[in-house]
């Protein structure tokens, strides 16, 4: 099995923000939103290239989950959220959660 790391930055699609890659991020610390370009996370190997919306954000022990929506092909992928996101918008989500 090969572990893969890919470090780079991008800008998101979403707001704009400038997001600093670190190897793992794979969602926009600012408004949460991803992009489908993974099977397994961080293989970048998925060629849908739709932007996943946050949905539902889940509190597993002391992490949070964020279920992400891709709002091209509608696959769901739970992504742990990292301590840079901005814990507003992991408190909205989490308040109002988006799936119907
Ligand atoms: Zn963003
Ligand atoms: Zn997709």
């Amino acid at each position: 099995m090969v572990f893969i790391k890919n470090v780079e930055d991008f800008t998101c699609e979403k707001c704009g923000h400038k997001v600093e890659g670190n190897g793992y991020t794979n969602h926009c610390p600012e408004c949460l939103w991803s992009k489908h370009v993974d099977n397994e996370p961080g293989d970048r190997s998925n060629t849908c290239g739709g932007m996943m919306e946050p949905i539902e954000v889940a509190k597993k022990g002391s992490e949070y989950i964020i279920l992400h929506k891709c709002t091209k092909c509608g696959v769901e992928k739970p992504n742990k959220a990292n301590k840079q996101d901005n814990f507003q918008m992991i408190v909205q989500v989490s308040s109002n959660p988006k799936r119907k």
